[in-house]
């Protein structure tokens, strides 16, 4: 068979970045793809609860602004029988009052107190063009004024980051936040403009079982090895022992933290502290039945409960909510940033608006990659070393990068190409 010739690879993990990967390479490579949990998705994992769909991290939702990628992935889908296409319809929750999102375009929405010190605020970035920020608070009072960042950005990034804004790097922030003009912010609260009529103001959500029907339908008819939790790599004669087989290339796609620990065969010693020592979050998803509303995401900047948002992910399929739900009531995931206690997520549900009832929850350690200024730099250093013995990195936590699900399929499509060339 023609792929036999081009040889063996073994892929770690079967998220969205060894799905795509695996699916890349099939045709030309034999792909086994080893995973330690019991089906396929990692961070984008579904359950049933029930009869509810819990989405065990956040609330996943599929856009894509890059051309290749939603090429290759509506290949895999029936765009109009398998998924609705949905506005997003965003708002953040202050105490007197709920703005749409993003708050800085609805500043004609608050007081005219906040309005005046917005304009003033407006007036003092439009001409202080000088000093580049050098931490997130710096970068957010300079973007946005120190109106809603004091109202909004300071109390929810706080939440988010579990820490002092001026020790955020701004490393991460590249390509991740929208980064309006005062031009812009102006002429959007002149004009009303809606959340609807910005590039990301929809997005695409599978009709059944969430982004669950995403990776059960990349997974299907691939070699996959549930419940196989990989612990050692070693590279031997030019090609890699996994599992007790032999393989000739590897693509890992889990966490690096794991993997630099798991190589053997190969020096890597040099990268073991700066490794060990890369800074992350983790999240936890509470499921629960809230007050019907018709917003997509709540965003939380009060400091009266530890969340920082609520996705409503009932009101993305009608089929997220088992039947039995009373009809004044939906599903939804609220988050929290890090561990925290059964104890504690109760007592904070019990301040929290919508009223929220508790079903279940799952914290996740590794959520959200966090980059310093060397990040990127080590990691690209490490991924040319071990390119040499045909051992490639991709994913979230393997390139420890901030991806979307779109970023990770991109970067993904990319490794593989050059694999396959
Ligand atoms: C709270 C939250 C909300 C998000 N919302 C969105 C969204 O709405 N839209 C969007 O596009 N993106 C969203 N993302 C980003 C998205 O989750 C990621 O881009 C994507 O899931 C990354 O996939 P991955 O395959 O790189 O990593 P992972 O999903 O982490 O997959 C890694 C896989 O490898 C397996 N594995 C690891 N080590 C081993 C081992 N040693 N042996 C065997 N198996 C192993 C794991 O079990 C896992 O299945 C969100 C992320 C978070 C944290």
């Amino acid at each position: 068979m023609a792929h036999k010739q081009n040889g063996r690879i073994v892929i770690i993990g079967a998220g969205v970045s060894g799905l795509t990967s695996a699916r890349m390479l099939n045709d030309k490579y034999d792909v086994t793809i080893f995973e330690r949990a019991s089906k396929p998705g990692g961070l984008i994992k579904c359950e049933r609860i029930e009869g509810s769909l819990f989405h065990t991290c956040g609330g996943h939702v599929f856009n894509t602004k890059k051309q290749d990628v939603a090429k290759w992935f509506w290949q895999f889908f029936n765009q109009e029988n398998d998924f609705v296409k949905t506005d997003r319809n965003s708002v953040v929750q202050l105490e007197q009052k709920i703005v749409p999102y993003p708050i800085e375009n609805h500043v004609y929405m608050l007081d005219s107190e906040l309005q005046n010190r917005f304009i003033d605020d407006c007036l003092r970035i439009a001409t202080n063009k000088s000093v580049q920020p050098s931490d997130f608070e710096a970068f957010l009072r300079g973007r946005f004024g120190d109106t809603l960042y004091d109202l909004y950005f300071k109390p929810y990034n706080e939440k988010v980051w579990r820490c002092d804004l001026r020790n955020v790097s701004l490393a991460w922030l590249e390509g991740k936040l929208p980064m309006p003009t005062v031009q812009e912010m102006l002429f959007n609260n002149f004009n009303h403009v809606e959340e609807k009529q910005f590039v990301h103001s929809s997005f695409y959500y599978e009709k059944n079982n969430g982004s669950q029907f995403l990776a059960d339908s990349l997974a299907k008819g691939l070699n996959i090895r549930y419940d196989s939790e990989i612990q050692d790599m070693t590279y031997c004669d030019g090609k890699w022992q996994v599992n007790g087989e032999t393989f000739d290339k590897v693509i890992y796609c889990g966490n690096i933290k794991e993997m630099i620990k798991h190589i053997n065969g190969l020096n890597v010693n040099a990268y073991l502290n700066d490794v060990e020592s890369l800074p992350y979050h983790g999240t936890t998803s509470v499921f629960c039945e809230i007050e019907a509303n018709p917003y997509s995401w709540i965003y939380l900047p009060s400091d009266k409960y530890a969340c920082h948002r609520i996705i409503c992910t009932g009101n993305f399929s009608q089929t997220n909510n088992a039947p039995t739900l009373a009809g004044n009531r939906i599903t939804a995931t609220i988050e929290f940033t890090d561990a925290i206690s059964h104890e504690e997520i109760l007592a904070n549900l019990a301040k929290m608006p919508y009223h929220p009832t508790y079903i279940t929850h799952k914290f996740n350690q590794y959520t959200y990659p966090i980059q310093t200024n060397s990040t990127r730099q080590m990691i690209q250093r490490l991924k040319q070393e071990l390119a040499k013995s045909n051992f490639y990195m991709t994913g979230r936590f393997a390139d420890w990068e901030y991806y979307n699900m779109d970023v990770a399929m991109a970067a993904a499509i990319e490794l593989c190409k050059k694999i396959n060339n």
